[in-house]
């Protein structure tokens, strides 16, 4: 199956004819194709945005509002079909694409045709000497770059605040996960979204995703992905000082106090660190235990973590599916093996796992944990982004603090006490953008989303998605 791009309506193949292999990981087996775009596929694309701007942009609040939600429900119409291609493209559990990937997917669009009814700007008054107020205007043609891990969901989570601004948007998925991407675009054909609104092309980072960075005529770039491709991006967007949010790794620590709830702890901190085969920007890495209960918490811990079942995605009992490439598993192997180099035990898994039959070539991982290691060392500084974890015990809170934020990165964190008032003391001082306190991935979309430090600059969610994709002019009237 080749898939196709969706420029300025329809859905085309590449202007070359050039085509990347798509993979399937759970077998390990090429099972389609997706174009290798180029700067003429761009080009009529942005073409395209620029022309269907000027109606997008002065269409009615209520009219735009209107297309999103009928997105949102073509894509809870087609519910099936997109679960089953984000798990065969990705490698996740058909049932977390089901109860996770794609409903959020939907309530993304869902939830910014509603947030732009509701959008209101400021107005700053100075008593009987003038009125300011700020007039937020779309920015016009932006780009929007997403990765692999959550394909559909993190796409639509940039997709449909730009859109709901009344920007036009030229987005690029990821080109290990293409699918999903590829049926919002019959999604939004079918749901009446005007031509050259939204655009979609496809294929490699370095080539396609590169060009629209350096597109003069797109004037943001909304990107989530690694902190390496953050900086690229940001080194070209900083000297055409183009608008950019980026939202990237990180290095999550886990900060576990004796007087948690022990049973809940144990089972959140599971599901904390290995959801989605651990491949979530927000999965805890580095997790910090008080001394006092390091050895009981590191038992029950280990104990579920060896009950967790690592098998083909389409299992509905499978807990762990594949990595999304040989690559991946690659990079994850290595760096289990560099945690047994820096004098790291390994308590539970640390091997790539085989399964029989279709599956056999398959990139399973089996979900591990590892103690004995500084946080100072590589493993616990750089990112790994698979099922892998550490345990390091400490005495203090300040300790605690000290560790948890002794990392380049500053994504989010979780706290783990009944004491509320020190969890929010605590809070405080770690320095990542989201700050769990028992619980984890618990999402309100209004809230602002985005990391500090090496984890990326601005924040998306909410209000602040929509202020990022409008410029803010302020208009003084002298009264
Ligand atoms: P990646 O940086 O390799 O790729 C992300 C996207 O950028 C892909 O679409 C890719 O094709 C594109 N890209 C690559 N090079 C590019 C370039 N030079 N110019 C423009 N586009 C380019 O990341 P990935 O491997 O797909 O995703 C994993 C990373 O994403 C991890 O580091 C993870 O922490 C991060 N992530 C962050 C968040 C967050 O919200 N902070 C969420 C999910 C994932």
């Amino acid at each position: 199956m080749q898939i196709k791009n969706y420029i300025n309506g329809e859905l085309l193949a590449p202007v070359d004819g050039s085509y990347i292999d798509n993979i399937d990981p759970s077998r390990g087996k090429v099972y389609s194709e997706i174009p290798r775009s180029n700067s003429g596929d761009l080009q009529t694309a942005v073409a395209g945005a620029k022309e269907a701007f000027r109606d997008w942009s002065t269409a009615s609040i209520e009219a735009r509002s209107r297309v999103l939600l009928k997105i949102s429900e073509g894509i809870e119409a087609r519910m099936d079909d997109l679960v089953a291609a984000e798990s065969k493209d990705n490698g996740k559990p058909l049932s977390l694409a089901r109860k996770v990937d794609i409903p959020r997917a939907a309530a993304n669009f869902r939830f910014f045709a509603n947030a732009i009814v509701n959008f209101s700007s400021q107005a700053h008054v100075m008593e009987d000497v003038a009125v300011n107020y700020t007039r937020r205007a779309p920015l016009g043609v932006v780009g929007c770059i997403s990765p692999w891990n959550l394909p559909l969901y993190l796409f639509t989570w940039k997709i449909a605040p730009a859109l709901a601004m009344g920007n036009c948007v030229i987005a690029k998925p990821s080109e290990l996960t293409p699918m999903t991407a590829f049926l919002l675009s019959e999604i939004c054909i079918e749901a009446g979204l005007p031509k050259g609104v939204l655009n979609i092309v496809h294929g490699f980072g370095y080539e396609i995703g590169e060009e629209i960075v350096k597109h003069p005529d797109i004037k943001a770039i909304s990107f989530t992905g690694g902190t390496q491709t953050g900086k690229i991006i940001a080194s070209i967007t900083g000297p055409m000082f183009k608008k950019a949010s980026l939202e990237l790794g990180g290095k999550n620590p886990a900060i576990i106090l004796e007087d948690c709830e022990f049973d809940h702890t144990v089972k959140e901190m599971v599901r904390a660190s290995f959801s989605n085969q651990g491949e979530i920007c927000l999965c805890a890495s580095r997790i910090f235990v008080q001394r006092s209960i390091y050895n009981k918490f590191r038992d029950a811990f280990v104990a579920e973590v060896a009950k967790l079942k690592v098998s083909n995605p389409e299992d509905e009992t499978t807990n762990l599916g594949a990595l999304v490439s040989e690559a991946h598993l690659n990079k994850v192997q290595g760096y289990v093996d560099l945690a047994k180099s820096e004098g790291g035990t390994i308590l539970q898994g640390g091997n790539r796992k085989f399964l029989e039959g279709e599956y056999s070539e398959g990139y399973y991982f089996e979900p591990t944990v590892i103690e004995g290691l500084s946080n100072s060392c590589r493993t616990n500084q750089e990112e790994i982004f698979g099922p892998v974890v550490t345990l390091m015990p400490f005495d203090t809170v300040e300790e605690a603090v000290e560790l948890g934020n002794d990392t380049t990165y500053g994504l989010a964190a979780t706290i783990w006490t009944t004491n509320l008032k020190l969890a929010h003391n605590i809070g405080h001082q770690i320095q990542a953008g989201i700050i769990w306190i028992n619980t984890w991935l618990l999402r309100d979309l209004r809230t602002p989303f985005g990391g500090m430090k090496s984890s990326g600059v601005g924040r998306e969610g909410g209000e602040e998605a929509l202020r990022f994709f409008s410029e803010p002019q302020n208009i003084c009237v002298k009264l």
